[in-house]
C-alpha cells in the first residue's frame, strides 16, 4: 500500500485526492489531505446574498480548455454548467474617462476585422497605421523570452500595450505585461510571430483553417456553474473519503526519510506539539512561494527556484443593486480599466449579464477587481473604506451614484502566480531538481497555467505522477 501526502486543499489538490481515490477504493493507496484553512476549495468561494451568486474568487473558467468541465461532467453537474452571454458580450476601455467599446474582430488583442478597428475611437491614428504596417512584419524566430509588453510593442506600439494587453492581462494573472513572459502565458504569439511573422495574418489564417460546422453554434468563451464556482469543490469532497481530509492543519516541514518523506503539522488548535508521519510520496498542491518554504532545508536550490515564481495579491468586491440601477448600466460584460487612467479600479464585470443565474431580475450584480499595485495601495483600509474607493470610482466611471443594497469585500494574499520572463526556463530547472528528491510531485497555478482548467490538469497528472512511481 502506498502512502500519499497531499498538501494543500485548493482545486489543485482536490483533484489530485479525487484521481487518487478510485486507486484507494482499489486497496492500492492511502493519502491524507493537509488543509490549513478551515476550508477546502481554496479560493473557489461563492456566497449567496439576496438572490444572487456572489463569487469571492474565480467566476468562471475558459471553454476551449475542457479539464473542468470534464470534470465537472464526471462529477454529474453537466446539468449545471453555464455559458457565458455571448450575443450581449461587449467589454469597454476606460480611454480619457470615457467608455469605449472594444471592436469587433479583435481576437485577444490581435485585430482581425479593418472596418471596426479602423473606425474605433479606442486607438489612435498612429496605431491603427501600425496595425495596417503589421500585416507586413516579417518571421522571426526570437532567441530568448521576452515579456508580453516588449512583444505587443514591437508589433503595434505601446498605446496598445497600455490600452489593450495590460488590462487584458490584469484581469487574467493581476499582473502587469511588461513583467509577464510571452512564452509562458501567450505561446502562440510567439508561435505565430516565428510562423507568419505578423500576428494579424497568424490569426485569419487560423480562422480560416478552423471547422466551421454548419449550423452549430460556437461555444461560449466562459463557463461556470449555475451556484457558482464553490459548487465544483462542494460536490468534489463528499466524493473523497472523509477520513483523509484534515483542514486547519499546516503542513509545517517536509524532510526526506526512508525513500519518502517525513511530513510535520502542528495538529490543530496547536495545543501540543508537532505531530510527524511517514509518506512514500507527496503532492505539493500549494502556491509556490508556499511550497518554496517546506523545501528550504531538503533542497534550498529547487525552494529558491520556486521563490522566484512572483505571485500578486488581489481584492474582489462584490456589488448587489436595485432595477433602476441595472436598467441605468451600458449593455455588455463590463469595462477594463488601463493603468494610464490612475484609477485604482482595475476591472468591474456586469455579472448579471456576463451569465444567467447570477441575480434575480430585479437586481444588478458588479464584480470590482483591484490586482498587484493596485491592490496594494488599499490592502489596509477596512472594508468600508476600500467599498467607499469603488463606490467613487464606479461614479466616476458610469455616473451612477446609487447606494449598494450590499456589499462584500474579499481579499486573496499572494494567490494569483505571474509568470515572468524566462519562466519556462526556471520550470526546466525546477523539473530537474524535484527529480533528485524522493517522489515528489507539484501542482498548483505556479506552473504551467493559472487557471482552473490547468489546475485540475496539474492535480490529475501529479497524482498519475506519484500512482506510476
Ligand atoms: C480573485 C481571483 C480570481 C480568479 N479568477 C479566475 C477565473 O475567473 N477563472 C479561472 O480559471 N481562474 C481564476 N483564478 C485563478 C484560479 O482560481 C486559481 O489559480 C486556482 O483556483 C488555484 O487553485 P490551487 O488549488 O492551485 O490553489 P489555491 O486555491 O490557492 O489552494 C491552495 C491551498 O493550499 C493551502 N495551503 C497553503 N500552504 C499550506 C500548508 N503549508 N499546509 C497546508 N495547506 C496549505 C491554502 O490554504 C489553500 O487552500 C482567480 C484567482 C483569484 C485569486
Amino acid at each position: 500500500m502506498i502512502r500519499i501526502a497531499i498538501i494543500g486543499g485548493g482545486i489543485s489538490g482536490l483533484t489530485a485526492a479525487f484521481t487518487l481515490e478510485e486507486h484507494r477504493r482499489a486497496g492500492a493507496v492511502e493519502y491524507t489531505l493537509y488543509e490549513s484553512s478551515a476550508n477546502l476549495g481554496g479560493v473557489l468561494r461563492t456566497e449567496h446574498i439576496q438572490g444572487c451568486v456572489v463569487e469571492a474568487g474565480p467566476d468562471s473558467f475558459i471553454t476551449e480548455k475542457p479539464w473542468a468541465a470534464d470534470l465537472s461532467r464526471t462529477l454529474g453537474l453537466g446539468d449545471q454548467l453555464i455559458g457565458s452571454n455571448d450575443a450581449d458580450r461587449k467589454t469597454y476601455i476606460l480611454v480619457r474617462g470615457r467608455l469605449i467599446p472594444m471592436p469587433d474582430g479583435l481576437m485577444f488583442m490581435v485585430p482581425t476585422k479593418i472596418l471596426p478597428t479602423g473606425f474605433s475611437p479606442l486607438f489612435s491614428w498612429t496605431t491603427k497605421l501600425r496595425m495596417a504596417q503589421e500585416l507586413f512584419h516579417p518571421p522571426r524566430s526570437a532567441e530568448a523570452d521576452e515579456s508580453v509588453a516588449s512583444l505587443v510593442e514591437r508589433h503595434y506600439g505601446a498605446e496598445m500595450v497600455d490600452r489593450l494587453a495590460d488590462p487584458l492581462l490584469s484581469g487574467i494573472y493581476g499582473g502587469e505585461a511588461a513583467n509577464l513572459s510571452v512564452r509562458a502565458v501567450l505561446p502562440r504569439f510567439a508561435e505565430m510571430e516565428r510562423t507568419h511573422g505578423s500576428l494579424g495574418r497568424a490569426m485569419l489564417a487560423a480562422r480560416k483553417k478552423m471547422p466551421r460546422p454548419a449550423n452549430k453554434p460556437s461555444p461560449p468563451l466562459f463557463t461556470s456553474l449555475k451556484n457558482g464556482m464553490q459548487q465544483l469543490a462542494e460536490t468534489l469532497v463528499p466524493r473523497l473519503n472523509q477520513s483523509s481530509l484534515i483542514t486547519n492543519t499546516p503542513v509545517e516541514s517536509l524532510q526526506p526519510a526512508a525513500g519518502g518523506w517525513t511530513v510535520e503539522v502542528y495538529p490543530e488548535a496547536r495545543r501540543i506539539g508537532l505531530k510527524s508521519d511517514h509518506f512514500d510520496a507527496v503532492i505539493l498542491a500549494v502556491p509556490t512561494h508556499a511550497a518554496a518554504k517546506l523545501l528550504a532545508i531538503s533542497s534550498p536550490e529547487l525552494s529558491t527556484e520556486l521563490a522566484a515564481i512572483g505571485y500578486s495579491s488581489s481584492i474582489t468586491v462584490g456589488l448587489g443593486y436595485d432595477r433602476e440601477f441595472r436598467q441605468s448600466l451600458p449593455p455588455g460584460f463590463g469595462f477594463l480599466v488601463p493603468r494610464s487612467e490612475g484609477k485604482r479600479l482595475l476591472a468591474a464585470t456586469f455579472a448579471h449579464n456576463k451569465f444567467s443565474h447570477r441575480a434575480p431580475e430585479d437586481r444588478a450584480l458588479l464584480r470590482c477587481f483591484f490586482a498587484g499595485s493596485n491592490a496594494e495601495s488599499i490592502w489596509q483600509l477596512s472594508d468600508d473604506a476600500i467599498i467607499s474607493v469603488v463606490r467613487s470610482e464606479l461614479q466616476e466611471i458610469l455616473g451612477l451614484r446609487a447606494a449598494p443594497l450590499f456589499a462584500r469585500v474579499y481579499k486573496w494574499n499572494s494567490a494569483m502566480a505571474q509568470y515572468g520572463v524566462g519562466h519556462l526556463e526556471r520550470l526546466d530547472r525546477i523539473e530537474r531538481l524535484r527529480q533528485q528528491l524522493p517522489k515528489l510531485a507539484l501542482a498548483g497555478n505556479g506552473y504551467r497555467g493559472i487557471g482552473i482548467p490547468d489546475c485540475i490538469r496539474s492535480g490529475q497528472e501529479a497524482a498519475k505522477l506519484v500512482l506510476d512511481a
